[in-house]
Parts: C-alpha cells; structure tokens; sequence
C-alpha cells in the first residue's frame, strides 16, 4: 500500500466559494487568485475548473502565469506585482497578460516599451499599508501621464491593497478607504480593490472589479465570523491514516524531546504526516485531528513524516484508522489556530511530496 497522505480537492467546493464571491459582489467582475500553486491545490487544476465562470486570474509572477498558458488557460491573467526584470515584457505582451505597475522602473519601462498593441495596465495606489504603490499624488502624476500615452496603455485600472480589512477594528481600514475614494473621485478611476476580507466584509470596496483568493479555498480570512447567510466550503482535505498504535502507561513520552507525557494508561495514534509534508510543526498539544471522524488531540512534537494523537477515548480505532488533518469536518482556521499561525501558511505550505487527489461531480 502506498503512503497513505493524500490531499483530496474538491473542485465543485472550489465553484461553490466563487459563486459566493460573485453573488457577494454582484456589480463587480471578480478575478479569482490563484497564486502560490492556488495556494497549494493546484493552479492548473483549479483554473480549469473556474474557466467557465471566472473572467480573470490573478498571481504572482510571469513564470506562474506562463505555467497556466502552457495548460491552454486562454483567460486574461493579472501579474500582481507586474513585472520583476524590464525583459519580461516581450512575455507580457506576447502571452497577453495584465500587469500591475506600482514603481517608476516599472512605469518607464512600459512607457518605452514599442508594443504592437496598447498593454493593459493595473496602477498601484499605496493608501497606506506601505507595501507597494504610488503615494496618492505621485499615483495621480502616473495615471495622468499613462492615460494620455494612447499607442502605450489601454484599460487603465487602480489597484491598491488592504492591511487589515480582516479586522474588527476598522481604523486602518478606513483611512485607507477614505484615500481611495478621493482618488478614485478625481480620476473617475475603475477601482479592483478587494481582496477576500473586503469581499467578504466591506461592500462599499467592490469596484468593478474584487480579487478574492483565500476565501475561494474555503478559510475564512476574518478575525470575526463569517458575515450572516454565507457559507464556504473547504476545497481541501488533507487526510491520512494510522500507522501504529502504541499503549502506553501513565508518565511516558511520545515524540521528540519528550515535550508531552501520557498521565495516564494511553493509546496513541502514529499518523502519517509531519512538517516534511508541510504539517505546522509549531501545532501545540491539543491541535485537533479527526481520528475515524472524532476529534482527538495531536500529543508531543510533530516529526517530518509522522506525527502523534491521543486516541484513548477511541477503542475502535486502530492501525488503518482515517485522520483528517483538516478540510471537511475541521477547518484549517481552527488548525492553523492552534499554531499560532493563519490558514494561508498552512495551504500554501503543503509540499509537493502530498499527491492531489481532484473530485468534481460536474
Ligand atoms: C494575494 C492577494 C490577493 C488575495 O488575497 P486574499 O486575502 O487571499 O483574498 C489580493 N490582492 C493582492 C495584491 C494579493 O497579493
């Protein structure tokens, strides 16, 4: 029997969150990310199964963009940061891509670059989490000058980024909010502003265009709860299965450095997974795991391939036992929780040596 750790996606999980998105915004087109791999589930894979539905995609780099041309993905791609050499563009140009601009190396280049046909251009506001953009008056210097280089740029867009419409004190948010709106006022510019917590959250953000990402895999990016009405689903289940069961008496230590002891008669689970799967070594005592569909508590520290669970209220279970690590019946939120850490980290953090497995009823 081969390695029993799989990551099961569920690709109608993956429509179900994007029609969310789009009946959230329903005057905005909603680009769906699928950066990092589609953090972790596959970028082929889960463009496919959005091709039908979403306009456009968005990631990270020319090199995850040419990844998806090579799989025939015709649909516009949005390179988020733009480009990182000035030579990428005879790429942008010939694969057809949407960059950002959000500095004046950037900037210079597009403007000197002899395109056949205008390029598309995504202009970068930093209203204020001082990442990437143009300070609001620079930004309006650009978009002017962008806007009357007619032979060099066609469907000017402003893009700028939240640093913290997850949370549930809106100070930030609004600032931000409140520089973006006076821009976009003066420049009667077409706004693709909202990430998934501003999808989720902030309405008054959907511009003509949203790009959501995490929420489209089924986390919830929010400090709070998800708002009232809207359900996601998770799109991956990482599963496994136990190994070995080892019984132990009360006072012996499981796992490497001997960080927890059994306080009683105990029978713990061995699962096949670990960091070198990405499994948060950082998951404390207690992270729960669903052992044969019931919760138990992850005991002692996580090794590169395995892992240890408490599964003494279970005598059932046993060498073969199923354990999700998180996905249907226990959400990644909740795991990721437990490790001082978010959602994101753990999805995208999911190693190459995890097979993935895609089910689709349509
Ligand atoms: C990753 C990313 C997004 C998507 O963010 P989520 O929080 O995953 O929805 C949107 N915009 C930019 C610029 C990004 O880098």
């Amino acid at each position: 029997m081969a390695r029993p750790l799989i990551a099961d996606i569920d690709l109608d999980a993956l429509r179900h969150n994007y029609a969310v998105a789009r009946a959230l915004a329903p005057q905005s087109r909603s680009m769906a990310v699928i950066k990092a791999n589609a953090y972790g589930h596959g970028a082929v894979a889960c463009a496919k199964a959005l091709e039908a539905v979403a306009p456009a995609f968005a990631v990270a780099s020319l090199e995850e963009a040419e990844t998806l041309r090579e799989a025939g993905i015709r649909h516009p791609i949005l390179l988020l940061e733009g480009i990182f050499e000035v030579k990428e563009l005879a790429r942008v140009e010939a694969l057809g891509l949407w960059q950002v601009v959000h500095s004046d190396w950037q900037f210079d280049a597009v403007m000197n670059y002899p395109a056949a046909q205008p390029l598309p251009v995504w202009l970068k506001l930093d209203s204020g989490m001082h990442r990437l953009g143009y300070d609001p008056e620079s930004f309006v210097d650009r978009w002017s000058r962008l806007k009357a280089a007619h032979r060099r740029v066609r469907d000017l867009h402003l893009v700028s980024h939240f640093a913290s419409a997850d949370q549930s004190d809106t100070a930030q948010f609004e600032h931000q909010w409140r520089v973006i709106e006076s821009i976009r006022q003066r420049l009667e510019a077409p706004l693709c502003i909202a990430n998934s917590p501003a999808t989720l959250a902030k309405p008054v953000t959907h511009g003509q265009w949203n790009r959501p990402g995490i929420m489209l895999y089924g986390s919830n990016p929010l400090e709070s709860e998800l708002p009232a009405g809207v359900s996601l689903k998770p799109v991956m289940t990482l599963r496994s299965r136990l190994i070995a069961v080892q019984s132990l008496q009360g006072g012996e230590p499981v796992g490497y450095g001997s960080r927890w002891h059994t306080s009683r008669p105990s029978r713990i689970g061995v699962v096949a997974a670990g960091y070198g799967d990405g499994y948060d070594r950082h998951a404390a005592d207690g992270t729960p795991i669903l052992v044969d569909g019931q919760r138990c508590p992850l005991v002692g520290r996580v090794s590169m391939d395995m892992l240890t669970v408490d599964i003494s209220h279970l005598p059932e279970a046993d060498i073969g036992s199923e354990a999700v690590l998180w996905g249907r019946g226990l959400s990644v939120d909740e795991v990721a929780s437990h490790g001082d850490t978010i959602g994101y980290t753990l999805l995208t953090g999911l190693l190459p040596r995890v097979p993935r497995r895609y089910h689709s009823g349509a």
